[in-house]
């Protein structure tokens, strides 16, 4: 790791306890994707983005402030990148993903609040990640109760825009979200004080579209029947899509794809022949959460899809690109956004749709359904998709998990007995 010990101070970051964050990081990675064989080579971009990931993207960050640029962070996919980059600014993503932070959470925060909301409080009150102090606005959203109480309290520690997500999709709401993001894009205009206009609106679709593509690219591969890249090494990207640049993240993911497609035709897989693929569906994994991953890619199974928010949610679906004034561009990036099936909608049959066609398109031999614990919204969907499931006759397994490890050993054990049960 290069040294950043001054730009973190001048960030006001807690140095000590930083130090002890960024001591356990190395090892974790090493564990979870240093030790896997045959890695795709263009994983050695994603491998030296983590090995610095509080130094050198935060150092991009500050250069571009210097310069005028604002960075906005953001909590959720249904936050719509395109308006900031029309009016020059930066997106970052803040979801926090370690049990590092979630102590942090607690002071503020009810136990019984999910450790995601937990974890990105932490960051934030504990002076410990550079992205959550150099961001200069966050942007939150009305989606789970937690998250809206947490706004209140991170809200006063720095500027915050939240916005107002409907609960439902009738043509009024989708109208409603609409309305809400052209609101957005006025705070924006006034923060970075730039003007959105038709042109930038456009070219900012067209880059966040580019980057969708990427990503999906990476996917059709992992439908591939010798599995050409590790379920870890594809949540990488993905969790490092959130905080890296759309044209460079667009770029290295096509690079990445190019190779995976040749492993493809070459008959390259990172997994022996007859792996039971696992399609992972529920709450997000926020970056450094590979604990699933790592547990079922080491009890004899590989994950080859994810349906959450650092998997299919992210990224399918592109924005109309054809529209050329800022009503219907606003109209269009709405219609795009509430694609989106997140579990705080209601009813959500979409998502249940999505399950199923995934599990086909990605041929998995089972599903396994994940909730964050204290996760309501998705605990009580998971009924709806476990049955859906077992009527289409998949094989399902629900969980429930945290960021410890204190249930490591018996998730691996209903893990294997569940690919066992595959056959
Ligand atoms: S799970 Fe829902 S609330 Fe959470 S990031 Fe995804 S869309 Fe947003
Ligand atoms: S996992 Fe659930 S409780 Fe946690 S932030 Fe997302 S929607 Fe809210």
């Amino acid at each position: 790791m290069a040294n950043y010990a001054e730009m973190w101070k001048d960030l006001g970051m807690d140095l000590e306890a930083h130090d002890a964050l960024c001591a356990v990081l190395p090892t974790a990675f090493g564990d979870v994707y240093l030790s896997q064989e045959n890695r795709p080579e263009g994983m050695g971009f994603w491998d030296m983005v983590v090995a610095d990931i509080h130094g050198i993207r935060p150092a991009e960050l500050i250069e571009a402030q210097k310069k005028g640029q604002k960075v906005f962070g953001t909590f959720c996919v249904y936050v719509p990148d395109e308006v900031v980059i029309a009016a020059d600014g930066i997106v970052t993503g803040l979801c926090g993903g370690s049990q590092f932070w979630v102590p942090g959470g607690e002071k503020v925060l009810p136990k019984s609040t999910c450790p995601l909301i937990k974890a990105s409080v932490g960051a934030r009150l504990e002076r410990t990640c550079p992205f959550f102090r150099i961001a200069d606005m966050y942007v939150g959203e009305t989606t789970c109760d937690g998250k809206k109480k947490a706004w209140e309290i991170l809200g006063q520690d720095v500027p915050m825009h939240i916005m107002d997500m409907p609960q439902m999709k009738r043509p009024q709401d989708v109208k409603k979200w609409e309305d809400e993001i052209k609101a957005f894009a006025h705070v924006v205009e006034e923060f970075t004080g730039n003007q959105i206009t038709p042109e930038k609106l456009g070219d900012a679709i067209h880059i966040i579209n580019e980057k969708r593509k990427a990503l999906a690219r990476l996917y059709e591969a992992r439908k591939a029947k010798n599995i050409p890249i590790s379920g870890r090494d594809a949540l990488l990207v993905m969790q490092i899509a959130f905080f890296d640049d759309p044209v460079r993240c667009a770029q290295m993911t096509n690079k990445l794809a190019d190779e995976l497609e040749q492993r493809i035709a070459d008959g390259v897989s990172v997994f022996p022949a007859g792996t039971k693929r696992i399609l992972l569906s529920g709450t997000p994994m926020a970056i450094p959460n590979w604990k699933l991953h790592q547990i079922i890619e080491t009890s004899g199974a590989a994950v080859v899809c994810e349906e959450n928010c650092t998997g299919t949610r992210y990224f399918e679906n592109l924005v109309d690109e054809t529209k050329n004034t800022l009503e219907e561009q606003y109209a269009a990036i709405a219609q795009r956004y509430m694609g989106v099936n997140c579990a705080c909608f209601t009813p959500n049959t979409g998502r249940v749709d999505d399950i199923l066609r995934l599990a086909k398109e990605y041929d998995v031999d089972g599903v396994i359904d994940v909730n964050l614990k204290f996760c309501c919204l998705y605990d009580t969907e998971g009924y709806t998709v476990e049955k859906a499931l077992k009527d289409a006759g998949i094989p399902v397994l629900g969980l429930e998990t945290d960021y410890t490890d204190a249930d490591a050993e018996q998730l691996r054990t209903r893990i294997q007995a569940f690919v066992e049960m595959l056959g």
